[in-house]
């Protein structure tokens, strides 16, 4: 009877060992489980923000094809009368845009222009140089920013939006001012995207040197991404 109750005793006592040796190795592997998904997580967002800083998800090209477009006047290129992409030349300094210009093709049919990101339209009036003119308050990768569509037509027979307006990324804004018109300011057909850093307009669409073109953000480095 004593050796019975001796095996029993035994018998609970290697019980017990096995479930907590059993417990301990399987709390063990939940811990690593949890942790391996966690740092693919963070892997993940940290490779795209490193791809892609400025998130680009929340941006839409302004136009088909924008980024083929972008032959003339980039981002950031210096142009003065005498050294200029395009003939004639009336302005010098740093562009402060991308410039998307069209084909012989679209001269006389409407070209849509698309909101690049979610936001409001502030204004839209007529500016010395570009013609018309469409300002949106948006935000960008946590950047505030006011977005210049340039030498766009706002005349009311085409217009697409009214001040106040909230607007979704990719709806369209304006159609394109008729090449060498007062619409465009008297130049060829093509948008003049400007990114204006913060929430203060600056109509400029050229800085006089890159200090003053740091207040701009390059376009063509968040689009199409
Ligand atoms: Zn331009």
């Amino acid at each position: 009877m004593k050796r019975y109750i001796t095996t029993i005793v035994l018998l609970i006592i290697f019980t017990i060992i096995i479930i907590a040796v059993s417990r301990f190795y399987f709390s063990k592997n939940k811990t690593n489980d949890n942790a391996i998904p966690l740092q693919n997580n963070n892997a993940n967002l940290n490779n795209q923000t490193s791809h892609d800083p400025l998130n680009s998800a929340i941006l839409n090209i302004p136009l088909d094809k924008a980024l083929s477009r972008i032959t003339k006047k980039p981002f950031g290129i210096y142009v003065s009368p005498g050294n200029s992409p395009v003939t004639p030349e009336k302005f010098t300094g740093y562009h402060t845009g991308t410039d998307f210009e069209t084909t012989p093709e679209e001269a006389d049919i409407p070209v849509e222009i698309h909101a690049i990101t979610d936001g409001k339209i502030i204004n839209k009036l007529s500016i010395s140089g570009y013609g018309g003119v469409i300002l949106e308050k948006a935000v960008i990768n946590n950047q505030p920013v006011i977005i210049l569509y340039g030498h766009v037509d706002i005349r009311a027979e085409n217009s697409r939006i009214n001040i106040g307006d909230t607007i979704k990324k990719g709806d369209s804004i304006a159609i394109l001012s008729p090449g060498y018109s007062p619409q465009s300011g008297g130049e060829r057909k093509h948008l003049h995207l400007g990114i204006i850093k913060g929430s203060t307009v600056d109509y400029r669409g050229y800085a006089q040197n890159q200090n003053e073109l740091s207040r701009w953000i390059d376009a063509e480095s968040i689009l199409g991404k």
